[in-house]
């Protein structure tokens, strides 16, 4: 698990436009959703971020948000509550709170109860996510900038079948 910055210069006076800050190693499973043109503080260029809104992404994009989560969960789950879990039975049985014969149950419950709150946490995250984008999406400014960015991106992905 590590945290990396991914800064977004404007192409014309190397502005910084955004920076994201992704907490983790995965980064399929780190945040696809944002605006997909942003406007340079200084000079006022378009650039376009590579992302995209909710409710611009298709069925198959927005299942991998979903999927790419469930997979970090699954890492994660392992790797935080699994470590936790051993933390805490050594520190539990080195204290004499439990038996050796009680070490696996009180693992697991550890565990489990672990992977609940963190599963809790990801989907909660997951949501506000999504409905920010969409309270984004909805707001004037961005639908003011997107009118006023030109050429605009093609939202639809598939619209290119003309006869
Ligand atoms: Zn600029």
């Amino acid at each position: 698990m590590h945290s990396e910055i991914e800064i977004l210069l404007c192409p014309r006076c190397g502005t910084e436009i955004s920076h994201t800050i992704r907490h983790n190693g995965f980064k399929a499973a780190s945040t696809s959703i944002g605006p997909p043109i942003l406007k340079c503080p200084s000079c006022e260029t378009f650039s376009l971020t590579g992302q995209k809104e909710w409710d611009q992404q298709n069925s198959l994009q927005k299942i991998w948000f979903w999927l790419s989560r469930l997979l970090w969960l699954i890492v994660g789950s392992f790797v935080i509550c699994g470590g936790a879990a051993g933390v805490l039975k050594m520190l539990a049985l080195h204290q004499g709170w439990i038996t050796s014969q009680q070490s696996i149950p009180f693992a697991i419950t550890c565990y489990v109860i672990g992977t609940v709150l963190l599963s809790a946490v990801v989907i909660r995250n997951s949501l506000t996510e999504i409905n920010d984008s969409i309270v984004r999406s909805q707001s004037d400014e961005s639908r003011a900038m997107w009118t006023a960015a030109n050429p605009l991106p093609n939202f639809q992905e598939s619209d290119s079948k003309v006869e």
